[in-house]
């Protein structure tokens, strides 16, 4: 095994501040970023570039699952980089092979795409769908989020990021979430397929309910439609079992995997079902695609989930984390919900400032939208790192709430 603790850390910056001013000198500006400047991490936590630490509930935006340095994950890296990189899948590969192979034993599905991000898992998803049926249209929920290239952001909900690229895809359209009257309107036989998450995450954390999701499945059946579930954030464990759509037996026909799959190296994949008929070749296809260092790196983290039980962990853990936040008595609080360890605390006003201060106070979260506190923590989080999470998020969201009713 590699070193396990940062052994070989170093940077050549001597602050936060160096760093942030550099970055931004260069950066396209379409992040809005955090003054901070993050070196390290090991674990569920995190290190700034002035020695600050944090315990982190970002967890790489959901792609995090496995932990910090995970030195499982970085031995296999190192291991493959040293025997090869890049292997494009004009040829077969053997890390890919296997890793195919092991996707579809976890997902229950019959053939793999491999791509690159989670909006390229999206795209295939979406092409795939539109050449076996034959159709066009795309059925998508409001607040739902499934990327920013073209397809995937014309079934992306939110309209800051659609508005200034429009127009988008035609053919596509939006329900509300959760409402299966509107679903049963909306798909028809024109419709290739309905795309949903299984817990909408960028929309604000919404679990989907199982009569919506296991409608969705029928509703597609009856019209010949195909249910694309999009688990870029939901999988590998996050919210209690490897794949939230497991919590339901639900079967996709198309299933979109990113964030986590590669254990933080950049990887999605597009799964088929074994009911899909084979596509037909050239079709579709990506220059990385399928490398051999991001397959052994995920074939790595995805023995560690289960090694690990990583889900299992995060259901207990997230159960208990749910519950402790519901006990925070703050004018500030709408609601708390998640499932496992995908959380969100919805509060009456914008959450940035919260945020802000809870960073201050050791503790990095995210938004979900406008009034969403997320926390998706590396799995590997225990119970004591949580506890401090709950008790400063307690301090931020019961302190200063002068002006709230
Ligand atoms: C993050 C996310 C995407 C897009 O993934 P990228 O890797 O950022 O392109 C798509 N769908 C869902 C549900 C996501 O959470």
């Amino acid at each position: 095994m590699l070193a396990t603790d940062n052994l070989i850390f170093q940077t050549t910056f001597s602050s936060s501040e160096e760093i942030r001013v550099k970055e931004s000198a260069f950066t396209s500006g379409v992040y809005s970023k955090r003054n901070v400047a993050i070196v390290r991490g090991q674990g569920a936590r995190l290190w700034d570039a002035d020695g600050k630490e944090y315990i982190d509930c970002v967890g790489g935006q959901g792609a995090g699952n496995i932990g910090h340095a995970n030195p499982a994950v970085a031995e296999a890296i190192y291991k493959q980089a040293m025997t090869i990189i890049s292997c494009p899948e004009m040829f077969y590969n053997d890390q890919r092979a296997l890793l195919e192979e092991k996707l579809c034993g976890i997902t229950g599905m019959a053939r793999v795409f491999l791509c690159n991000s989670g909006t390229e898992a999206v795209e295939a998803g979406i092409k795939f769908a539109k050449l076996l049926t034959g159709r066009t249209g795309i059925v998508a929920a409001m607040r739902g989020f499934h990327g920013r290239t073209y397809g995937a952001l014309s079934a992306t909900w939110e309209k800051k990021y659609r508005a200034p690229f429009e127009p988008l895809v035609p053919n596509y359209s939006h329900i509300p979430y959760n409402d299966l009257d509107a679903l049963k309107q909306a798909v028809t036989d024109q419709t290739a397929a309905v795309i949903l998450e299984v817990v909408q995450g960028e929309g604000g954390v919404n679990p989907g309910k199982a009569d919506f999701l296991k409608g969705a499945q029928d509703i597609c059946h009856q019209n010949g439609a195909l249910l694309i579930i999009d688990e870029v954030q939901t999988g590998f464990g996050r919210t209690g079992k490897m794949f939230a759509h497991q919590h339901y037996g639900l079967q996709p026909d198309i299933l979109c995997l990113a964030k986590s799959i590669g254990g933080g190296i950049p990887m999605g994949a597009a799964l088929l079902s074994a009911n899909m008929k084979e596509l037909p070749s050239a079709v579709h296809g990506s220059t990385f695609g399928g490398n051999p260092l991001a397959c052994a790196a995920s074939l790595a983290a995805i023995n560690f989930i289960e090694e690990n039980q990583l889900p299992e962990h995060a259901a207990e853990l997230g159960d208990w984390f749910k519950d402790q936040l519901a006990t925070i008595q703050s004018p500030l609080i709408r609601e708390v919900r998640g499932k496992g360890l995908m959380v969100g605390i919805e509060l009456k006003q914008k959450v940035t400032p919260y945020l802000q201060k809870l960073m201050e106070n050791g503790v990095m979260a995210l938004p979900a939208g406008l009034t969403v506190m997320r926390f998706l923590p590396p799995l590997v989080i225990t119970q004591s790192e949580l506890e401090i999470v709950v008790a400063k998020v307690r301090e931020v969201l019961t302190s200063n709430t002068e002006g709230c009713e």
